[in-house]
């Protein structure tokens, strides 16, 4: 592939003792920005999530140090505080560090969170966005985010809170709005999640969608109605990571996927 340099100017160095903080998309490579490639092909150390697809680490270049620091299975098994420490100890110690983010660091992603610390620390860096999975999973699913005949806003909201965090969601406001919301992390508090927003007053033939592995061999899609959002991601074995899309948006995939070209 040529990029022209006229169109694409030469990219930034890395600098030794920079750390970039990059989405990676939802899985498939080829969702990558052209910064994040070149961020793998130069990056020293590598600090990526459960939710890097492993293709996508092929891309560093040879000799990088590939470290995983991130949460499986729900069940932290890094902290945030030592993930901190290991990105600002290996800019110490002048090397270029990448830290790769599953979707848009940003977003859901304690993006936010890890540059605070470097701030805190004088450590200089960079922000490359990503594809968020919220987005992308729907949009390949054929499911718009906004069309304008459904909505005019989109909800893009946290099943799961971070540990001892107990301000309650507003479920039932959220769906008082009546605008399509995209869950992220919200298998495990599905059930409450659903009848919030019954309550909420969201009529139970509400199209649903639930894209499991989004761009990965594994992808699954189900196609439901919020009365049947809980059974039918029990009655498929749907498990993380997957998004949720519940509202007009939804129901439009059976039309836009008949001839939709899967990528
Ligand atoms: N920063 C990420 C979100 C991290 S929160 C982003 O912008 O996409 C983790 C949640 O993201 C998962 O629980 C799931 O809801 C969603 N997710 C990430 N990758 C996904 C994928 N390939 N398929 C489906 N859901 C995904």
């Amino acid at each position: 592939m040529i990029f022209p340099p006229d169109i694409f100017p030469e990219f930034p160095d890395m600098a030794p003792g920079e750390v970039w903080l990059v989405g990676a998309g939802p899985g498939d490579p080829r969702l990558l920005t052209l910064l994040a490639v070149h961020a793998l092909r130069s990056a020293d150390t590598i600090v990526h999530d459960a939710l890097v697809d492993p293709r996508i680490l092929r891309l560093a270049r040879d000799g990088a140090e590939i470290r995983f620091a991130g949460k499986r299975g729900g069940r932290p098994s890094a902290q945030q505080r030592d993930i901190n420490e290991l990105i600002i100890a290996e800019a110490r110690r002048g090397c270029r560090v990448l830290r790769l983010k599953g979707g848009d660091p940003f977003v859901f992603g304690r993006g936010g969170e890890e540059a605070h610390a470097l701030v805190r620390e004088g450590i200089p860096f960079r922000i490359v966005p990503g594809l968020t999975s919220g987005l992308a999973a729907p949009a390949l699913a054929g499911i718009p985010a906004t069309t304008r005949e459904t909505n005019h806003a989109v909800i893009l909201a946290a099943g799961h809170r971070a540990e001892g965090d107990s301000a309650a969601c507003a479920w039932e406001a959220l769906a008082a709005t009546g605008q399509p919301i995209i869950l992220y992390m919200a298998l495990a508090q599905l059930e409450e999640i659903v009848a919030a927003f019954l309550r909420g007053g969201m009529s139970p033939e509400t199209p649903a969608a639930v894209i499991s592995h989004a761009t990965s061999d594994d992808e699954r899609i189900v196609d439901t109605r919020l009365a049947d959002l809980v059974a039918a991601t029990r009655a498929d074995h749907v498990e993380a990571p997957a998004i949720i899309v519940v509202g007009a948006i939804a129901g439009l995939r059976t039309v836009l996927a008949s001839t939709m070209v899967k990528p």
